[in-house]
């Protein structure tokens, strides 16, 4: 048996492990990160980047066989067809590029990866299972970041054509018949794409409107697309298992039970933080519910024991995981840092998406602010025109005193894009007379977000 002794042992080698790792071997700290299959996590190898992939690749099919039918500006295209196989080969080929560039970086950055499970013994050492035999690493600081996995309904575990958004990645064929359990951000991503591959598909959600996570103002034009596509949508609909012939969807909803007939089923209804199977028993930290407890350094209630990531909380997104690691990092090399952010944008890549970073209206107000708020909507765009995607807008949210942006929202075709430019403007402190003064390209949608600060100060030019 092996043994390691090093000053950071990173334990997962997701988005927060890995940039963890990169970051602590740029600050020269000798660092070890354990991953126990392909680096990236579930974010480069089942989540963010190969739903993407199968999220274009359909939207691509989508738009050319409406163009087969509507012809908006006159292009002609003849009988689309999609090679469902090659498109999860490309898939498969981003991640392997991407998990190939994650383990260079880290080659690069002296990190010294370790494959295998990793099962902590105390706060100071791990034992990890490789394939040439059992290692032992003894290390200074220990980084817990070993993320999240879906979560089963007891009443229709995962198997057979019960999936999780990891089988939904790697299907051999588009599904006839697609039930998807949950229209939070898997449900409908992923339920989309495969609408717009050509299944006919059922999304049950047990609440009573489609991603309650966003306000329902947001949320209505990606319901009005789901309805163009054909997809049904039932709300208040509570999932409770198979029917007996096993093709079947039962859902209680309205009172009474209907039967869905589907060839597959996906079951989004959230992911749970990975706190088993890895001796987290042994370290006996302290919890916030499921999660592991951390303070705003990343620091767990056992000294020089971090946890960064899914499994210490929400938002679960890969963007806040990062914030996290190379903070951490920066802090074990003797930085003085603590996670500050005003806000972590979040993005549901339905069609149109969404964004939304900072506070709605609705939360300033409970948060006891008094509020000024204006919304320009895309089809008052000429960008938005000439991409034909008119249906959304930018809202943005500031105090009515002093003009400080508390929060922006957006829904509409590419708004992704401009997560960055909200983000920026709340961590800067921006004013709305500052994005009002700031010349926006034009034709972009990113002058939606200028125009909306605008209407907001009275001012709109374009509305
Ligand atoms: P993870 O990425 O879960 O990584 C944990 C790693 O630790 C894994 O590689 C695991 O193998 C390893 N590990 C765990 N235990 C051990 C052990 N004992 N020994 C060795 N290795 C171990 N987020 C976004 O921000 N944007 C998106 O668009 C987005 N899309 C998503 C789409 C889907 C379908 C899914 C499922 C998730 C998506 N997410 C998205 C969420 C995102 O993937 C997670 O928030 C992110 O991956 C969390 O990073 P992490 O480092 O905390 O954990
Ligand atoms: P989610 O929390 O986004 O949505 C789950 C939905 O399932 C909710 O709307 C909930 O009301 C519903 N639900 C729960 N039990 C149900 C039942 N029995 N019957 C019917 N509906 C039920 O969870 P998710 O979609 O599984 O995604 C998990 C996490 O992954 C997200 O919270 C997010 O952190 C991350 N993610 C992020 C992105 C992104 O950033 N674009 C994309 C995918 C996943």
């Amino acid at each position: 048996m092996g043994e390691i002794s090093t000053k950071v042992l990173v334990l997962g080698g997701g988005p927060g492990g890995y940039v963890a790792a990169i970051r602590a071997g740029q600050c020269h700290l000798d660092t070890v990160l354990v991953e126990g299959t392909r680096v990236g996590g579930t974010c480069l190898n089942v989540g963010c980047i190969p739903s993407k992939a199968l999220i274009h690749a359909a939207e691509a099919y989508d738009h050319a066989r409406r163009q087969e039918k509507t012809l908006p500006f006159g292009l002609k295209v003849q009988k689309p067809s999609i090679d469902f196989a090659k498109t999860i080969a490309w898939k498969d080929g981003i991640v392997a590029r991407l998990n190939t560039g994650v383990a260079g970086l880290l080659k690069r950055n002296h990190v010294n990866i370790l494959r295998g499970h990793g099962v902590m013994l105390d706060g100071k050492t791990c034992r990890v299972e490789t394939d040439t035999g059992p290692e032992t690493i003894r290390a200074e600081h220990v980084i817990l970041a070993t993320g999240s996995v879906p979560t089963p309904l007891p009443s229709l575990p995962f198997g057979s054509n019960v999936i999780s958004s990891t089988e939904a990645l790697s299907l051999a064929k588009v599904p006839e018949t697609l039930a998807v359990v949950g229209a939070g951000y898997i449900g409908l991503e992923l339920g989309t794409a495969f609408a717009k591959l050509g299944a006919k598909v059922t999304v049950v959600e047990a609440t009573d409107r489609i991603l309650p996570l966003y306000d329902a103002e947001l949320t209505r034009p990606v319901a009005r697309h789901l309805a163009t596509l054909g997809v049904e949508v039932l709300t208040k609909a509570k999932a409770v298992g198979k029917s007996k012939k096993g093709d079947a969807l039962v859902v209680e909803v309205g009172g009474g039970k209907r039967e869905i007939y589907a060839q597959t089923i996906l079951v989004a209804v959230g992911r749970k933080p990975l706190t088993e199977g890895w001796g987290l028993e042994q370290i006996d930290l302290t919890m916030s519910g499921p999660f592991i407890a951390i303070d705003e350094r990343c620091a767990t209630s056992m000294r020089n024991v971090w946890a960064i990531g899914d499994v210490t909380g929400e938002p679960m997104l890969a963007h806040r995981a990062m914030a996290q690691g190379e903070m951490v990092a920066d802090i074990i090399a003797g930085e003085r840092r603590v996670f500050d952010k005003v806000a972590i944008p979040a993005v549901c890549f339905t069609d149109p998406e969404i964004v939304s970073v900072g506070l709605t209206p609705a939360a300033a107000r409970a948060a006891g602010h008094q509020i000024q708020t204006g919304v320009f909507p895309f089809q008052a765009s000429g960008r938005a025109m000439t991409l034909a995607a008119e249906d959304g807008f930018v809202r943005v949210t500031a105090r009515a005193d002093n003009h400080l942006i508390l929060g922006i929202q957006a829904v509409g075709a590419g708004v992704s894009e401009l997560s960055a430019a909200f983000g920026l403007a709340l961590e800067m402190g921006a004013r709305l007379e500052d994005i009002g003064g700031t010349i926006h390209a034009h034709p972009t949608l990113g002058e939606a977000f200028q125009e909306a600060s605008f209407k907001t100060l009275g001012e709109a030019l374009h509305i």
